[in-house]
């Protein structure tokens, strides 16, 4: 959240610090909830939340699986983000690349090897302001969390992640519709009507019985889907190249892509993405300025921010 007084105002950033939660986000995933319900599930045991920081879908995990529950026994939050993460009632948090194998392989440690019932991925890269690459670097984290998703999700589990609506978006709903009985783009109240950001909830696992998914740093997207005849090639929806015209597209005809169903979630009572928090002016009652809920641990701008209080962070000609 930024400093200009818009983002100030923001309703959804106030409420947020209101609520103690540390980012605004929380409500997109509330409100997702409030629409699919997988998080009221008494069944759920084993989450996992991928690209976590600075925690507020933690936060949301936390307080449903266990704030007021009766039966928490067998259940557990792991987290994941390459940031390091301030601590959260019952999330287990783990500073890592979700695009690396060993990854997995803490995160099924922390389960004792048994498979997560939810999977979220609020994923996004560090904007470089180049608008191809950074929607290419956003669908290669997409594919990089499904991957993950496969080798850790349970059978009839559920899959929700952040993405982008851009061009070939509907090739990979036509994909994930291999692994998953029912898939639907999801756009939360909160989440700003101008973006493009919208989620995919893939509900019901159900990959093919012989496929047995290995993640290996040394495979290709392509090389981890091969066995899935239907979904070879999946590697080439990641790549969002302006010079494929549909005509040219190499193994997908226009019959390949599909239309996900779309749903807004949160309610006509939940307030508008753009909304502000009114305060009236002739309102004389005493205002109470919050703190953030919990400042950056260790944010990427921290070490540029040090430079150039020493005076030495210059611009290479
Ligand atoms: N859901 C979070 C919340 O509610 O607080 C917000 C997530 S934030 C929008 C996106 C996060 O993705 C960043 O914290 C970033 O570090 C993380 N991220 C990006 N690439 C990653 C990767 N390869 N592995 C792990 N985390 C990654």
């Amino acid at each position: 959240m930024g400093k200009s007084s818009k983002d100030k105002r923001d309703l959804y950033y106030r409420k947020a610090k209101e609520e103690g939660y540390r980012a605004r986000s929380a409500f997109k995933l509330l409100q997702l909830n409030d629409q699919f319900h997988f998080l009221d599930d008494p069944n759920l045991k084993r989450v996992v939340d991928l690209c976590a920081a600075p925690g507020s879908w933690s936060q949301v995990l936390s307080r449903k699986l266990f704030e007021g529950q009766k039966d928490v026994e067998g259940r557990k939050i792991v987290a994941v983000d390459l940031q390091k993460m301030s601590p959260i009632d019952h999330v287990t948090t783990i500073q890592a690349d979700i695009t690396h194998p060993k990854t997995l392989n803490r995160i099924l440690e922390l389960f004792g090897n048994e498979k997560a019932d939810f999977v979220c991925s609020d994923g996004a890269p560090d904007v470089t302001g180049l608008h191809d690459l950074d929607e290419y670097i956003q669908q290669q984290l997409i594919m990089s969390a499904l991957q993950l998703t496969c080798c850790v999700l349970k059978r009839n589990g559920t899959f929700i992640a952040k993405i982008f609506r851009g061009r070939d978006i509907d090739m990979l709903y036509s994909q994930l519709g291999y692994l998953f009985d029912k898939i639907v783009c999801a756009k939360p109240r909160s989440s700003r009507g101008t973006s493009m950001e919208a989620f995919i909830v893939c509900l019901s696992y159900n990959p093919p019985q012989d496929w047995e998914p290995k993640l290996d740093i040394n495979q290709s997207t392509e090389q981890f889907f091969e066995k899935i005849p239907s979904l070879n090639g999946i590697s080439e929806l990641s790549i969002d190249d302006q010079s494929h015209t549909k005509a040219q597209l190499p193994s997908w005809s226009l019959e390949e892509r599909s239309i996900a169903e779309f749903m807004s979630c949160g309610g006509l009572d939940s307030f508008d993405s753009d909304a502000t928090y009114h305060i009236d002016a002739d309102d004389s009652r005493q205002r109470e300025s919050l703190d953030p809920v919990q400042s950056p641990t260790n944010p990427p701008y921290k070490e540029a921010l040090e430079l150039k209080r020493r005076g030495k962070l210059t611009r290479a000609i």
